[in-house]
């Protein structure tokens, strides 16, 4: 009846365990998952690589007279999506130094907040100590923790969604702060007060954020307030943990929602000004009919598809960044060089946020070439070649195809390069040159600039397939040495 009532239709064994799960927990928390959807359940986690080594870890800790679950995250997947889980997270009250005892291969990575990495059959797991937050916090971390209970440690997460336990072995879910009630209602809930709790780490604040748009739940109203009226500390919270939030934002669905969402509180303005900058930015609207330079990024975001590369998100999320500064008005609104100009800003934005080099670089690249798309009908075959075996080449075609899908929608130039890709044979992309450095010795020459104008030459004529092997590209070298 419950079941009906809280969840609707029943249809799949996935919804039948999503149910069971929900409704059991709401009448009594610690009872055992059952029937169908216990198998469900467990034949999806079984089959999962990363279900063994957790399962061991947990027996384990129990036959040393210790508490083990799955926490976190992984518990409000396991609920919420019905699927088997990523990083299998364990909380225990073994300390570190019992984990440490237990088990043969440990990695100290956070011995002071409990945490410990678990390695089994060569896959990490993070065990940490039950714990709660003590001490007045600097806005980023703790004073300090105490190691403690289970019901402790789920009120130090940050909301209601991620405060969740599971016990895999006597298959029972645990919820000391109603997340099962929230994920049902669809609500991303503070643990406790919101404002005290982002007061203690303001990065939830982004957090929060990332799970609504993620999940498409809604903030809760007090949660909301807190995060806007907080918004302008999020300056006590390091670049690169800024920059892992956002990069986790932008590639796993939905990132247009939250980029608008941190409009709307005000994040926005102080983490990436170069994103608020595109608002009111008016555009050609023969070319851009969905409006100014912000709903265009906003729309592009929209197609970027979860688990898409960092590379390719960022690039998707900045690729215009360059146009409010090089805005003019002649025959029409023009934006010459917003290409180059905006890949020196993403570098610069890219860099403050402590990215890594090659994301920078790969992003650099992909801006600075998202508009020679609209040429490359008229190109050459080896300009088209050089084009096509570029390093980013899979990012910079998939920003230019979204990029047109947000804005005009014609997609002539992309299907073009798609088709070009299918008929060059991928040896002759980036083939190895007829002609290298050592016969030009052999035929007397001295390294020097004409060196290096002789071998791009032929090369070029190679890609252009105007040569088709290495005694062609002798005879035509002989020819050129001879008429000098
Ligand atoms: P994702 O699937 O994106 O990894 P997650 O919930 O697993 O989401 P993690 O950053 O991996 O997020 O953190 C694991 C768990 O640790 C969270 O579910 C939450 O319980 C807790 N946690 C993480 N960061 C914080 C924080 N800043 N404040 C409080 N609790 C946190
Ligand atoms: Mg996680």
């Amino acid at each position: 009846m419950l079941i009906t009532q809280v969840c609707g239709k029943r249809t799949s064994p996935k919804d039948a365990f999503l149910h069971e799960v929900m409704s059991i927990t709401i009448i009594v928390c610690l009872q055992t998952i059952n029937s169908s959807a216990y198998f469900w359940l467990m034949h999806n986690l079984e089959s999962h690589d990363k279900y063994s080594g957790a399962i061991h870890i947990v027996k384990e800790l129990l036959n040393h007279g210790f508490q083990a679950y799955f926490a976190g995250g992984v518990v409000r997947d396991m609920v919420m999506e019905n699927k088997a889980p990523g990083d299998i997270d364990i909380a225990t009250d073994a300390t570190p130094q019992s984990i440490a005892q237990i088990f043969p291969q440990t990695i100290k990575v956070g011995e002071q907040f409990g945490v410990m990495i678990v390695v089994e059959k060569g896959v990490p797991f993070e065990v940490a100590t039950f714990r709660s937050d003590i001490g007045i916090s600097d806005g980023r971390h703790p004073a300090g923790i105490a190691y403690t209970d289970a019901r402790e440690d789920a009120l130090r997460r940050d909301f209601t969604i991620n405060g969740l336990f599971f016990d895999p072995i006597s298959n029972q879910l645990i919820d000391y702060v109603g997340g099962v009630k929230d994920i049902e209602q669809k609500i991303i809930r503070a643990i406790g007060d919101p404002e005290l709790r982002f007061r203690e780490d303001y990065l939830r604040m982004l957090r929060a954020i990332r799970f609504s748009a993620r999940f498409s739940f809604k903030i809760e109203e007090y949660t909301w307030r807190a995060v806007k009226k907080f918004s302008t500390q999020i300056i006590n919270i390091s670049a690169e943990r800024i920059f892992l939030e956002l990069d986790k934002m932008l590639r796993q669905g939905n990132a247009d929602t939250a980029v608008l969402l941190l409009r709307d509180c005000g994040l926005l303005r102080i983490i990436l000004p170069e994103i608020t900058d595109l608002i009111g930015v008016e555009q050609p609207e023969k070319y851009h009919p969905e409006g100014d330079v912000f709903m265009h990024t906003i729309l592009a975001l929209r197609l970027l598809k979860p688990a898409c590369s960092s590379v390719l998100a960022w690039s998707v999320l900045l690729h215009d960044i360059g146009k409010p500064s090089t805005k003019s008005i002649s025959d029409r609104i023009r934006f010459n060089n917003h290409d180059r100009v905006g890949a020196e800003m993403a570098r610069e934005t890219l860099k403050r946020l402590r990215a890594s080099n090659s994301l920078i670089k790969g992003v650099e690249a992909c801006i600075e070439n998202h508009m020679n798309f609209k040429n490359v009908k008229q190109m050459r075959l080896a300009t088209l070649k050089k084009l096509l075996s570029r390093e980013t080449i899979d990012e910079e075609l998939e920003l230019h195809r979204i990029d047109c899908l947000a804005s005009h929608g014609i997609l002539d130039n992309y299907n073009y390069l798609v088709q070009k890709r299918k008929m060059i044979a991928s040896d002759q992309l980036k083939p190895q040159p007829y002609i290298k450095g050592k016969d030009l010795i052999e035929m007397g020459l001295k390294p020097g600039p004409v060196f290096g104008e002789l071998l791009s030459e032929i090369y070029e004529l190679q890609l252009e397939e105007k040569i088709r092997n290495r005694d062609e590209a002798l005879k035509l070298l002989r020819q050129k040495l001879s008429s000098r």
